[in-house]
């Protein structure tokens, strides 16, 4: 284990140890808002050391308020400031940062006083459907028993295009959508709050670098696009999904807020994690295919705090494995039409659901529709969100005794508004 002198970077379950160095957007009461790195309880400004001659810091933005300028200077300048990263953080690295408390105290700050900012400029984000059983289980509760998978789902990451303005980092609340729905269709439709705010645990991937109109990646040349993974809660309101969704998918119901976690853990950090594809009933098209492996084992778990609880209630815990297609897989699909994809596209993985109920990525699954409620640890039950409630994703993956982490993405339910029109 490479060990670090920052406080809590060798700690066990730290989410941040020297081998994960996540990035982020962070500021201080008074500061504008820069690019930080997270080391165990500490965010360094990246900003600072820079101008300190420290860091190569040169092009790479670090004085902006969002990563799409490291991100668009591409795999060799980003290899470049990890080992630069690495080596002044190390206990046994050079000395430079370290011998002088003086500048330590000037660019360390306890996370425990920053404030995070959206770590990126979201230029556009796709929502992706592409686990397996959440696939199934869907097209079983809302097609009927034995509805199973749409024809076209063994063969391509199917998708559909979200709305990049309402990307959110964890923290921002969330107010409860007012839509139409058809509880009774043949009453027709009604206007109110949404009955079915539910929560979608997902993996985002972030497109670091471009691809010009018209221009196709493979899928390798796609994983050299990416930057790094978010973890991704695409809250989702099910009774406007229900009347809206036909013929052309999701509108309303998914475009009033998608939070994201503020630190973006990098490919680097997520090497000891990489797994081969899962089996698969069909071989896919030869564009898709994919000659290393692309996959992660990360864990991902959901937590409910109800308003005024003081203990959270685990409502989800699951594993990126469950995943049938990769990012790259995505971003190749994406590009294949010709898209021209752009530094700061988030691409959503869709709803991770295991075998079992508990690893059931949402609360539609996990309710079976509105079916069966679910038990909080704390007593009480929910079908789907209520106002007030709060819910917290976090992610990591263990190696070498190391927890490389996701940090959290957190948001809490605020009432629908009162009325429409401009000032409700
Ligand atoms: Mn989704």
């Amino acid at each position: 284990m490479n060990r670090s002198w920052v406080t809590g970077a060798d700690r066990p379950g730290c989410d941040f140890p020297l081998a994960n160095l996540p990035y982020g957007v962070f500021s201080t009461p008074g500061t504008a808002a820069r690019c930080g790195v997270a080391i165990g309880d500490c965010v360094l400004d990246l900003a600072a050391l820079g101008a300190a001659g420290l860091i190569p810091g040169q092009g790479c933005g670090f004085d902006e308020s969002a990563l799409n300028r490291f991100m668009a200077a591409g795999p060799q300048v980003w290899e470049g400031v990890r080992n630069r990263l690495t080596t002044l953080l190390a206990l046994d690295g050079a000395g430079d940062l370290r011998n002088q408390p003086a500048l330590c105290a000037q660019v360390l700050h306890p996370l425990s006083a920053v404030t995070m900012h959206l770590p990126i400029r979201v230029a556009g984000y796709t929502d992706f459907f592409a686990g397996r059983q959440h696939a199934l289980n869907s097209g079983t509760i809302l097609r009927g028993p034995g509805a199973g998978l749409t024809p076209n789902w063994p063969h391509m990451p199917i998708a559909y295009n979200g709305r990049a303005s309402t990307v959110v980092v964890s923290g921002t609340p969330v107010r409860r959508p007012l839509g139409q729905t058809a509880p009774d269709p043949a009453a027709g439709p009604v206007l109110g709050p949404s009955q079915r705010l539910d929560i979608e645990v997902e993996f985002g991937a972030l497109v670091a670098l471009p691809t010009e109109l018209g221009q196709t990646l493979t899928v390798a040349e796609a994983w050299e696009h990416l930057f790094g993974f978010v973890l991704l809660n695409d809250w989702s309101a099910r009774d406007i999904q229900r009347w809206e969704g036909q013929p052309l998918g999701p509108f309303q119901s998914k475009a009033f807020a998608t939070s994201i976690s503020p630190w973006v853990v990098t490919r680097a950090a997520l090497e000891p994690f990489r797994r081969p594809a899962p089996e698969r009933d069909n071989p896919l098209l030869p564009y898709l295919h994919e000659e290393a492996d692309y996959f992660f084992d990360l864990t991902l778990e959901a937590h409910l705090t109800p308003a005024g609880a003081a203990q959270a209630s685990r409502i989800v815990q699951t594993n990126t494995r469950h995943l049938s297609y990769s990012a790259p897989q995505l971003l190749a699909h994406h590009a294949l039409c010709g898209c021209r994809m752009q530094t700061g596209d988030l691409l959503g993985s869709g709803t991770i659901s295991g075998p079992e109920r508990p690893n059931f990525g949402c609360l539609m699954e996990q309710t079976w529709g509105g079916r069966d409620p679910v038990t909080l640890e704390q007593g009480g039950t929910r079908m789907f969100l209520e106002d007030g409630d709060s819910v917290t994703l976090t992610g990591w993956g263990e190696a070498d005794g190391q927890r490389i982490g996701f940090g959290r993405c957190e948001g809490t339910i605020l009432p629908a508004p009162a009325r429409i029109g401009r000032g409700h």
